[in-house]
């Protein structure tokens, strides 16, 4: 008999700690639980799937724009946020109870509340003191507010956007990552006056530049009033709305102001340090390649480990870890080539290095490039354009980065990813057969390669 209550205690019954618990609970470990707001974590709740559910309606706006092209009258149009609001938490609460019920068909004991650890091998959760002989941290992570006068007090994040009681028909969005972009264009479609301010000169930083300058005109090109080098210096309220004073003196009256500055990992409060386990500057949870912390009977998976934070890196890391210590396998997460995807509108996506990066790393490259309107906006107003890009290793002909912005673009990256992992070389997409006519046969027949940068 074992002297631990469970072999395995998970806090956190998100993307990477439900995988984790119940893989372990099928591998035949006694499994237990711990979950404080809700079961599928934030990507069910409060991030991608609200979020993709969201773009989906934002997109409509425009495919109603295109239909008009194609001989459609379209007529008066309205949204209804509120229908659209019930409709998604309805969804929400469906996916919450598949992901309860994947739990405890895997025979794994729930316990609903906040936990943390007492002691290396005992966590307190709802009252009770349970011990296990291994501790999953997969807590996640958590929207940053800065400390600008009126920001914590006025401003909202992600968290709240999905629940707002009232369209805002003036929106301000704070931040030039996947965040702040993909809400920009939701807002944007739905019919908002939006401003999205970034601090830099090019949003999306981490993509390959062609890609964040591309989108950032395209953005521009849908109606969002997209400043860059701006941030907010001060929030003030003003009647029902809002004043949001600007670092290049300006204002803007709106009425909410979104910040998507950043996660950060949910680590306090959680007895970590107490228990021994090292955590780095912004807190999250330092672990080596099989997941273990400085003690190395508790693990960490996911956003709280803060190195890719995308669900399905989760996901993968919930199920090797359950495997290495329940199944007897030892299998790593292939980290390369993860494609990635912000549901802008239109959407980018990106799979392996991009130029800058293969430069650096690689030396020579060859770069293929290609930008047009695509067909089906061939006969509507709107002037939406795709930008395709593969970078090519020039020693080995080996295809090392593949970047694309435009409709459909993630259902696209998803299998190139695929090439990339296979060691494709630019030879093997010549040689592939296109599918016409799509927008994506032209990652098989770009020929022309760009002429190099002036150095
Ligand atoms: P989470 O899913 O955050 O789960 C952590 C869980 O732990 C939560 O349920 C939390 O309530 C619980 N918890 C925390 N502390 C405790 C405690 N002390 N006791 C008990 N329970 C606790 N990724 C993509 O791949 N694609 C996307 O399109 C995408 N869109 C996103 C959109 C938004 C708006 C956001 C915010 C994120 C998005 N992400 C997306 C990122 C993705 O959601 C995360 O990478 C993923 O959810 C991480 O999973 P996780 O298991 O590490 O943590
Ligand atoms: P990101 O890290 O992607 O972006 C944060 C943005 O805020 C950056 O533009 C950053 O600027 C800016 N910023 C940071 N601090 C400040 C500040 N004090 N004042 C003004 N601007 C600031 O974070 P997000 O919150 O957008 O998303 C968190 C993570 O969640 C993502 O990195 C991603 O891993 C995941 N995610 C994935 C999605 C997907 O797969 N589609 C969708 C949504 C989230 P700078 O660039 O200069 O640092």
């Amino acid at each position: 008999m074992s002297r631990y209550d469970y072999d395995l205690f998970t806090i956190g019954a998100g993307s990477g700690g439900v995988r984790a618990s119940r893989i372990a609970g099928q591998h035949g470990a006694r499994v237990a639980i711990a979950e404080e707001r809700y079961f599928g974590g934030t990507c069910v709740n409060v991030g991608c799937v609200p979020k993709k559910l969201l773009v989906y309606a934002a997109h409509y706006a425009h495919d109603m724009e295109d239909a008009a092209g194609f001989g459609w009258t379209v007529g008066e149009r309205s949204h209804d946020w509120g229908r659209l609001i019930a409709a998604k938490d309805k969804e929400i609460a469906r996916l919450n109870g598949i992901y309860r019920r994947l739990l405890e068909g895997a025979g794994v004991t729930i316990f609903e509340g906040r936990a943390r650890l007492v002691d290396p091998h005992t966590v307190e959760v709802a009252g009770q003191r349970v011990t296990a002989e291994r501790i999953l941290i997969a807590t996640g992570g958590w929207p940053e507010l800065p400390d600008q006068p009126g920001a914590r007090e006025f401003g909202i994040t992600s968290n709240e956007v999905f629940y707002l009681d009232r369209f805002p028909k003036r929106l301000v969005v704070a931040g030039g990552g996947y965040i702040a972009t993909e809400f920009a264009c939701v807002f944007n479609g739905l019919g908002a006056k939006v401003t999205q301010l970034y601090r830099g000169s090019r949003i999306l930083r981490g993509f390959d530049t062609d890609i964040r300058e591309f989108v950032g005109e395209e953005l521009v090109k849908t109606g969002i009033d997209l400043r860059f080098n701006t941030i907010i210096d001060r929030i003030e309220k003003a009647g029902d709305c809002f004043i949001a004073d600007l670092s290049d003196g300006s204002k803007i009256e709106c009425d909410a102001v979104v910040y998507a500055i950043g996660r950060v990992p949910l680590t306090r409060g959680l007895g970590l340090e107490e228990a021994g386990v090292a955590l780095d500057a912004r807190g999250a949870v330092v672990v080596n390649e099989r997941y273990e912390t400085s003690v190395p009977h508790i693990h960490a998976i996911g956003d709280v480990t803060n190195r890719v934070n995308l669900t399905p890196v989760a996901l993968a890391e919930g199920h090797v870890l359950a495997d290495r210590l329940f199944g007897g396998t030892q299998r790593d997460v292939n980290y390369l080539n993860i494609p990635t995807a912000v549901f802008s509108i239109p959407p980018v996506a990106s799979c392996g290095l991009t130029e800058e990066q293969a430069r650096a790393s690689l030396g020579a490259v060859d770069v293929y490039r290609t930008t047009f309107k695509p067909m089906r906006h061939q006969l509507s107003g709107r002037d939406e354009r795709t930008l395709m890009k593969l970078v090519v290793e020039r020693a080995t002909q080996r295809v090392v980065g593949c970047h694309m912005v435009g409709a459909d673009t993630p259902e696209m990256i998803q299998g190139v990813a695929v090439a990339l992992n296979a060691g494709a070389t630019k030879k093997t997409f010549d040689s592939t057969i296109g599918l016409h006519p799509t927008a994506a046969e032209e990652f098989v027949t770009m020929r022309t390669k760009s002429p190099d940068p002036i150095e």
